[in-house]
């Protein structure tokens, strides 16, 4: 019997792979990739061997920096994300946690100086034993990656 793929195979763009289950439709708009109006195609609660069940992002035509890879790796650490170009993976990103992250989430303290003023919000990235922090430049609190909303 033919294998067939739940997801089928994309000409050119990027796939995101292995993404944390919940984080997908954050990725998604942390992206802006609808605001692009790129094609993306979505796969919810894929069997995995590695993590169980994994969401993956297939984006059309576009390929993703680096910057927005490791960004990525913020809301889902056990993504893989590939570069398609004519079916065939030419590069394979290999993601780590960026230093800090500006302007793409909202800090959720209602006291915090950027609720009030428009400020672009800054977040240094730390990692204690697999847990990621982000740390608001303003309020100098640190928040679980869950806590704070992808600004809109
Ligand atoms: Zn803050």
């Amino acid at each position: 019997m033919k294998k067939t793929l739940s997801v089928s195979a994309i000409e050119n763009g990027t796939v995101i792979d292995h993404i944390t289950s919940g984080q997908t439709l954050r990725i998604i708009k942390m992206l802006r990739l609808l605001n692009k109006k790129l094609t993306v195609t979505v796969g919810f609660n894929l069997p995995s061997k590695r993590i169980g069940l994994k969401d993956l992002i297939k984006i059309e035509n576009h390929a993703l920096t680096d910057k927005e890879a490791s960004e990525i790796t913020v809301l889902a650490p056990e993504a893989t994300i590939n570069i398609i170009q004519k079916f065939d993976v030419v590069k394979k990103i290999i993601t780590s946690l960026p230093p800090n992250i500006s302007g793409l989430f909202q800090c959720p303290n209602q006291q915090c100086i950027t609720q009030k003023e428009k400020i672009e919000s800054f977040f240094s990235i730390s990692q204690q034993s697999r847990q990621v922090k982000l740390v608001c430049k303003f309020c100098e609190k640190a928040y679980d990656r869950n806590e704070v909303k992808v600004a809109s």
